[in-house]
């Protein structure tokens, strides 16, 4: 049976492998992380800029909260993240799904976008990073206020996720989330010259997003289907 080596267990490899599976390879994925998933990973730890809270508030009934969405809400005062000034912070609340939180309680993810050079040279000094994700969570917090006030002493858990997590996980370029946009419309090669049997799935050569890399994944397969005259197969059933 041919062997397929797939490098990284992200949304990409996964797919290639099901697809390899599916059409009789005999398919082997290394991932560097104890973990499947990669970018749509979770992971329990101590410590983007992502910023997750959990409440002991029940914002279930909220209507503009309560959806699968980032809202976007203007700040009377503006806050610094990252060395950026913002004036707007954006809200996710995770209400639409009840395994989120327990019952009375409330998951919301305030998210930014930021330069991750900021944060590479700041995670340099660890107590200086230490420090900056400490304002980025008070910040949060103040703002979050403004929008919900009362929010600031319910909350039980809170998290800052900055570029350098994504890449001291995962070793994601940059901490990107999302890899390039509109890969495909792109071109971008799939191969690397002179490397024989080697191709690259996933987000920075297909589409953007899990649907991209996925599909990624799953296109790869359907070449090496194409190259060994086999018929694709698309489905166990
Ligand atoms: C917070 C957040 C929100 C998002 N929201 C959305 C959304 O709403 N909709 C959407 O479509 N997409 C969203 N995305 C993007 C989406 O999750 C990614 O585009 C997608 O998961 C990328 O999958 P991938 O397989 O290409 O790459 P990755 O998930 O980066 O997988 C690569 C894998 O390779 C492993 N790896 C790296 N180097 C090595 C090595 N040397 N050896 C072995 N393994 C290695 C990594 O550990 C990782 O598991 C979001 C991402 C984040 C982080």
């Amino acid at each position: 049976m041919k062997e397929i080596v797939i490098i990284g267990g992200g949304i990409a490899g996964l797919s290639a492998g099901c697809y390899a599976k599916m059409n009789g390879y005999d398919a082997h994925i290394f991932e560097m992380h104890n973990l499947p998933g990669g970018l749509c990973t979770s992971w329990k730890r101590k410590g983007y800029t992502q910023v997750s809270v959990g409440v002991n508030m029940d914002l279930s009934s909220d209507a503009n909260l309560s959806n699968s969405v980032y809202y976007l809400y203007e700040l009377d005062k503006p806050i610094m993240i990252a060395g950026e000034e913002k004036k707007h912070i954006h809200i996710k609340n995770y209400a639409f799904d009840q395994t989120f939180a327990p019952k009375g309680k409330s998951t919301l993810v305030v998210a930014f976008y930021v330069e991750s050079a900021y944060w590479e040279q700041i995670y340099q000094d660890k107590e200086k990073y230490k420090k900056e994700k400490q304002n980025v969570e008070t910040a949060v917090i103040s703002s979050l206020e403004q929008i919900i006030p009362g929010i600031k002493d319910k909350i039980e858990v809170i998290d800052v996720s900055t570029p350098m997590t994504l890449i001291r996980y995962i070793n994601n370029w940059q901490g990107s989330i999302m890899g390039f946009i509109n890969g495909l419309i792109l071109n971008i090669p799939r191969t690397l010259p002179k490397l024989k049997n080697f191709y690259m799935v996933g987000q920075w050569v297909g589409d953007a997003g899990l649907p991209g890399a996925a599909s990624s994944g799953r296109e790869i397969l359907e070449l090496i289907c194409k190259k060994d005259k086999k018929k694709f197969i698309t489905s166990n059933a």
